[in-house]
């Protein structure tokens, strides 16, 4: 049998809606600068989560992570450290070291996939120099730990910083959305991400006067005048990706729950593979799972995309094994890294869409269960 389905497929309001939308926006004459559809967009943002924090839209995500280290951490001077997974996107740590910090990579759990915070309390101390902590919500699923790692950043009065990029209308245990936990938490809005406009993201956090200092980043340094009073840059959001952004939120509650039932699929149907814990009340990027020791994970993946069943392994490889690192190994720091190498090894990454065939997703099982 031969397949077509892809790991991810975008889905974008139609050509219709958006062409109202464009009529708006060149009859107000207003593109970028926090025009009336940014504005909206963002007071919808923090009306969706409904968890008391502040919603600063940026133009993507990588952007808003250098933005949050620069005003929480300060710019570094390239001798120290700021904690964070590997096994997680390359954003984080390119980050780091445009702020001029370097990673120091800390292990993750087996089980959660996130990183561990027993590896974290092992490195610090004196003389570590670890200005602060960027946690990885890994693919978007809220930590069940947060509340720990909240504790550790405030007993070393550093800050937490959390990359949630992927997570978007996810949900942390408590039933909260992902949003208002840590100093800050960024989200992504990435063309391929469970909720997205092309390129966007946002920082969202409780602490409102961040929220203003992030906005004087984004735009130059300036302050409600063209008088540069801080170090920063361009990083604000059109006009066109917030009126994508407002059309996505208005289906978002239920394709959220669409792509929660297709993770649900995929674990009655697959029960010898082991899923990412709290991934059912996440926004489900993708479907992570591990797959059992007795199976060759990449001749699972090859033989899958072979007939047309797009299959992804995240992440691997992880960061510390790309090739700038590799080649770079002064501006950087692992632990040992035992179980972000074993899991690399190990995980798959299922597609979910929104609007998901349910004859492809009892295919994907199929396919995958003849071969274990
Ligand atoms: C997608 C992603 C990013 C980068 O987001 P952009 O908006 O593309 O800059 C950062 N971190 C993680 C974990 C991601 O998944």
């Amino acid at each position: 049998m031969n397949y077509n389905i892809p790991f991810i497929k975008p889905s974008f309001p139609g050509s219709g809606i958006l062409m109202n939308d464009y009529a708006d926006i060149t009859r107000n004459n207003w593109y970028t600068n926090y025009g009336p559809f940014e504005r909206e967009f963002s007071n919808k943002l923090e009306n969706f989560l409904d968890n008391g924090a502040k919603i600063i839209t940026f133009s993507n995500a990588t952007l808003a992570l250098m933005a949050c280290i620069n005003e929480l951490i300060g710019h570094g001077d390239g001798s120290q450290y700021i904690i964070m997974p590997s096994f997680t996107f390359v954003a984080g740590a390119q980050a780091i070291l445009w702020c001029g910090y370097k990673p120091y990579f800390i292990d993750i759990n087996e089980e959660t996939l996130q990183m561990n915070i027993d590896a974290a309390k092992s490195i610090v101390g004196k003389g570590a120099g670890i200005k602060g902590v960027l946690f990885c919500n890994a693919f978007g699923v809220g930590d069940s730990n947060i509340e720990d790692w909240e504790d550790f950043a405030e007993s070393l009065s550093i800050p937490l910083i959390i990359d949630s990029a992927a997570g978007f209308g996810s949900k942390y245990i408590d039933g909260e959305y992902l949003g208002a936990r840590g100093d800050c938490e960024v989200f992504s809005f990435h063309a391929t991400k469970p909720f997205a406009v092309g390129e966007g993201g946002a920082v969202s956090s409780r602490n409102k006067q961040l929220i203003d200092k992030l906005k004087t980043i984004q735009n130059f340094g300036f302050n409600n005048s063209r008088d540069s009073q801080a170090l920063g840059f361009n990083a604000k959001m059109q006009e066109f990706n917030a009126a994508i952004g407002i059309r996505q939120l208005e289906r978002f509650k239920g394709r959220l729950q669409q792509r929660q039932s297709v993770l649900k699929k995929y674990k009655a149907g697959l029960k010898s593979l082991t899923f990412q814990q709290n991934a059912e009340i996440s926004s489900v990027c993708f479907a992570s799972a591990i797959v059992p020791k007795s199976v060759n994970r990449n001749k699972l993946v090859e033989e899958l995309n072979s007939i047309g069943i797009q299959i992804r392994e995240y992440y691997n490889p992880p960061i510390h094994k790309q090739v700038y690192f590799m080649r770079n190994k002064h501006l950087s720091k692992s632990q040992r890294l035992n179980i972000t190498n074993d899991i690399s090894e190990k995980i798959i990454s299922l597609p979910v869409h929104d609007d998901m065939n349910s004859a492809h997703i009892d295919a994907i099982i199929d396919e995958i269960l003849s071969r274990l």
